[in-house]
């Protein structure tokens, strides 16, 4: 964990920053970190699987000082802060309150669909981001069937992945392996990239309407069979593209 708090008081933040829900510790989201999770409100995507779709479209917001006096009293017993939504990059203040949460002594992962590199690459040219992790959908031709047409065919996402691949910071590119994904086109999506210091296959959860998890049927997985693969065929995916991307791992 972090060392002692600082002395600093809330910091400033710009308006417009629009907090939509607050973990107040994970063990799971943060690498390595003890972290508290801001969700930010809002997406530019429309993922027909997100899991958090309550918090994109106008959900009630909590008040970001309050937020930022819960983190200030807990500096020095969390380590980080994970700056997740919705998409963080959307929101105005980011900047601001990255640069608040590393006043406060805290490393900052941000959780990212990686549509706005700019937006990461200010954060990382001022050392305010520790960790970022980049989702990585599909191919880019299947991105606006999946993600909606607000996903502009995945623009940016390789670029984010490019400029942190080519950065010392720490980070991770994530593919959620719905049944669309075939081995194909998993491994046409590896070979798209450089050979990434973290390439991790995440377990596809299905949702229903109100984005809430539903039972998963038995049988074949994969597009096929339009069910989610299992771990097992994930672990197999993962071995089929090693050569792309050596240093695959399976969360699942
Ligand atoms: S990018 Fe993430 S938050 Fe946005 S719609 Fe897709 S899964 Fe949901």
């Amino acid at each position: 964990m972090k060392g002692s708090n600082t002395s600093s008081t809330i910091v400033p933040f710009e308006k417009g920053l629009k907090i939509a829900g607050l973990q107040k510790n994970s063990a799971v989201d943060f690498p390595g970190c003890l972290s508290a999770v801001v969700f930010f409100a809002g997406c530019n995507y429309r993922c027909y699987y997100c899991h958090n779709r309550h918090i994109i479209d106008s959900p009630p917001l909590l008040d970001t000082g309050a937020v930022l006096e819960f983190l200030e009293k807990r500096a020095g017993l969390l380590d980080g802060v994970t700056l997740s939504g919705g998409e963080a990059t959307l929101q105005g203040g980011l900047y601001s309150f990255a640069r608040g949460l590393k006043a406060m002594g805290y490393r900052v992962k941000v959780d990212s669909n990686g549509s706005r590199p700019d937006t990461l690459r200010a954060l990382l040219a001022d050392g305010l981001a520790d960790f970022v992790a980049v989702d990585y959908k599909a191919p880019l031709h299947m991105y606006d069937g999946i993600c909606g047409s607000g996903a502009m065919g995945g623009a940016g996402v390789r670029e984010s992945l490019y400029m942190l691949e080519g950065s010392g910071v720490e980070y991770e590119a994530r593919v959620t392996v719905i049944p669309q994904i075939t081995e194909r086109k998993l491994a046409e999506m590896a070979e798209s990239l450089p050979r990434l210091r973290r390439f991790v296959l995440q377990l596809y959860r299905p949702v229903n309407e109100e984005g809430e998890l539903r039972a998963v049927d038995a049988g074949a997985g994969g597009a096929a069979a339009g069910r989610p693969y299992t771990p097992a065929e994930l672990r197999a995916l993962a071995l089929a593209i090693r050569y792309a991307q050596p240093n695959v791992t399976v969360r699942a």
